[in-house]
């Protein structure tokens, strides 16, 4: 594929699979895309399986995600998992922001900002998610609120920190719906989040950030999604629990 960016293909398997499921899964992955070098292929399993799913793929090219983090480097906030932490457990990725967090645990934009600074800090590769639910993409307000999350979200990064954050553009109707956002919808969305970081940041950062696409993305429409200009990958839920169809996914990336 005649793009610049390296495709970047996870799988955010929410709050599913036990240990011995996770390593189960990891298992399979590995056989078919434990090698692969032509586009980074992460797994972002539960907190609970990190460690065994991150031992087990110590020798590959898999790399592993977390699904969330503390803004809070350590101390007395019971319940929270802190960036080193993941660290030292060999994690290289962490998803912030996730419309599911936004909705259910009211993380705000400020929020978001804060973990994916200490995130940066810490050394981990932040994925930000951003999208818009049904009724404002029908009050045709997209791209405000996707301008509104980006502002929220990135507020004080430099360029150098711009480069090293995937952005997730998930719309919230298309997520475990079965509903995905046409190719064209999601350029036209990839596209615009793209001129958003050039005219805040510049040219060569924009044309180096990474914009995953999500929504029930699955075998059947990953090809024409991933063959868009702008879209340079997929974080992909349900289906990344499958151990087929995440390696069909990733193998119609290719
Ligand atoms: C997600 O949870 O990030 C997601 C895109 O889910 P699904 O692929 O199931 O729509």
């Amino acid at each position: 594929m005649d793009k610049q960016r390296k495709l970047i293909i996870a799988g955010n398997w929410k709050m599913n699979k036990t240990v011995s499921d996770a390593a189960d899964l990891v298992g399979q992955l590995k056989i078919d895309l434990g090698k692969l070098t032509e586009l980074d292929v992460v797994v972002c399993p539960p907190f609970t399986a990190l460690a065994e799913v991150s031992r087990l793929l110590r020798d590959g090219t898999m790399r592993v995600g977390a699904q969330n983090m503390s803004e809070h480097s350590y101390g007395a906030h019971t319940g929270e998992i802190a960036a080193g932490m993941l660290k030292d457990l060999l994690v290289r990725y962490v998803i912030l922001g996730h419309s599911e967090r936004r909705q259910f645990q009211q993380e705000t934009d400020a929020q978001v900002n804060a973990k994916l600074k200490t995130a940066l800090v810490a050394g981990l590769k932040p994925i930000v998610c951003i999208g818009e639910t049904l009724a404002q993409r029908e009050a045709n307000q997209t791209e405000s609120v996707v301008g509104t999350q980006l502002t929220g979200s990135l507020a004080g990064l430099d360029a150098a920190q711009m480069q090293e954050t995937v952005l997730a553009y998930e719309p919230v109707w298309a997520i475990g719906t079965g509903l995905t956002a046409t190719p064209e919808q999601a350029q036209h969305v990839h596209a615009f989040i793209r001129g958003w970081i050039a005219a805040k940041f510049d040219d060569t950062t924009a044309r180096r950030v990474r914009i995953q696409y999500g929504g029930s993305v699955k075998p059947s429409n990953a090809r024409e999604l991933m063959s868009q200009p702008d879209i340079d990958g997929a974080l992909v839920g349900g289906a990344s629990i499958d151990a087929h169809s995440f390696i069909e996914i990733v193998r119609n990336s290719l």
